[in-house]
């Protein structure tokens, strides 16, 4: 088979092409936050905070810097810190383990379900009934929805509601995404959400949001992430700073209304990949029953990942490694983090076989085409 000859590189992301796609809208809402005078924790912070709370069908959601940021403050809100053990997995964005030492506690990685990339819950439950030994008690358990897929949830909270520790939501790839018809971010006691450019719902620069049904909680996060402030220069607890600026809440507020058929895209693009991988020997993502995935990344599986990765790469598309080298594994934490009893074979065997393919809503029907036709004709 032939191939159509090269035009130009096909990206893995392309928050650019995000922006480009609704210019005149976002500029508008950038001029009016310019215009406001006011720059920071204002009207448009406000209004986008009850947007997205209403969106999730949450009371609160209150706005910050970053998502590793929203994981800090709901860990800080429900008094996480030292002397604490915190349960995540190795297979994520360091980002979750960062947050789980900034409060000062003690991360466990449990190993990953091989085929869903996503905690594997029969182990956690491991390491609920059977703390490794050394360890602080185990305070509470971070969830993550890797590559917009719902985790194996309820086996989870089940697990935490009979130990009395909170689960939290990771959802950082995950916004819109559902388990059982109900939305993420919604089912464990608070949840984070990275508003990171790339991220499917993505302001212009930096930002983040948690929500929660606690309303006292947010309440006490609100504090936290100003100073600790509960009216102005008077702290009450000891807090931080961790804010939402107004010029990403404005370009936020016109990104939201546009994230479902922004998903929607990402879907119908996930399964041309699904259709053009069948019958070859690289393995397409798994999807959960019961779940709709939101696909932040489209991550395939092949035993030749790198020189799969080198002849898309001839062919002129774009591909990444969502992660490479497992938290465990990373310099900063090698041999001083704790795993689960299992330790994370699987977890290790993923990154060194997983491949991430172009995948965001810009995408034009060619380009999809094109990495469909280059599967093909490389499987
Ligand atoms: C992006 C991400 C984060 C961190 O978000 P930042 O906005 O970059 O701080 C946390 N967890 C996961 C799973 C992520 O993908």
């Amino acid at each position: 088979m032939t191939l159509p000859p090269i035009t130009t590189m096909i990206p893995l992301a392309d928050p650019g092409a995000a922006y480009r796609a609704h210019r005149d809208a976002l500029d508008e809402a950038l001029g009016r936050a310019l215009d406001s005078g006011w720059y920071i924790l204002g009207k448009e912070g406000e209004a986008f905070e009850r947007e997205f709370a209403d969106w999730l069908g949450l009371p609160r959601a209150v706005g910050c810097a970053n998502g590793t940021d929203a994981l800090v403050l709901i860990l800080r809100g429900l008094g996480i810190g030292p002397g604490m053990a915190v349960a995540t997995v190795s297979h994520t964005a360091v980002a979750t383990v960062a947050a789980i030492e900034m409060v000062g506690a003690t991360p466990v990685l449990i190993d990953i379900d091989p085929d869903t990339y996503t905690m594997d819950a029969d182990e956690l439950l491991a390491v609920l009934q059977d703390p490794p030994p050394g360890l602080p008690p185990l305070r509470a358990v971070i969830a993550v929805h890797l590559y917009g897929q719902p985790c194996d949830l309820d086996p989870m909270l089940a697990a935490c509601a009979e130990a009395g520790i909170p689960l939290i939501e990771d959802c950082a790839q995950a916004h819109g995404a559902t388990l059982g018809g109900r939305k993420l971010g919604t089912l464990g006691v608070a949840a984070a959400f990275s508003l990171y450019p790339t991220k499917n719902l993505g302001a212009l620069g930096d930002a983040g949001v948690l929500a929660t049904a606690d309303e006292a909680l947010a309440s006490r996060i609100a504090a936290i992430r100003q100073y600790g402030w509960t009216s102005r220069y008077i702290s009450d607890m000891a807090g931080v700073n961790s804010r939402l600026d107004e010029l990403q809440a404005a370009v936020l507020r016109v990104r939201l209304p546009l994230l479902e058929a922004g998903n929607a895209r990402r879907q119908h693009i996930a399964n041309c990949y699904d259709a053009a991988l069948a019958d070859t020997a690289i393995v397409s993502p798994v999807r959960r029953a019961g779940a709709t995935h939101v696909f932040h990344q489209y991550v395939v599986r092949h035993p030749e990942r790198d020189s799969l990765m080198a002849l898309l790469k001839e062919q002129g598309i774009g591909s990444g490694i969502h992660y490479p080298v497992p938290v465990h594994l990373q310099p900063a934490y090698l041999d001083r983090v704790a795993l689960g009893p299992a330790g994370c074979v699987e977890t290790e065997a993923a990154s060194r076989e997983i491949l991430s393919l172009p995948m965001f809503p810009e995408l034009t029907d060619e380009q999809v085409d094109r990495v469909c036709g280059v599967l093909r004709a490389l499987a």
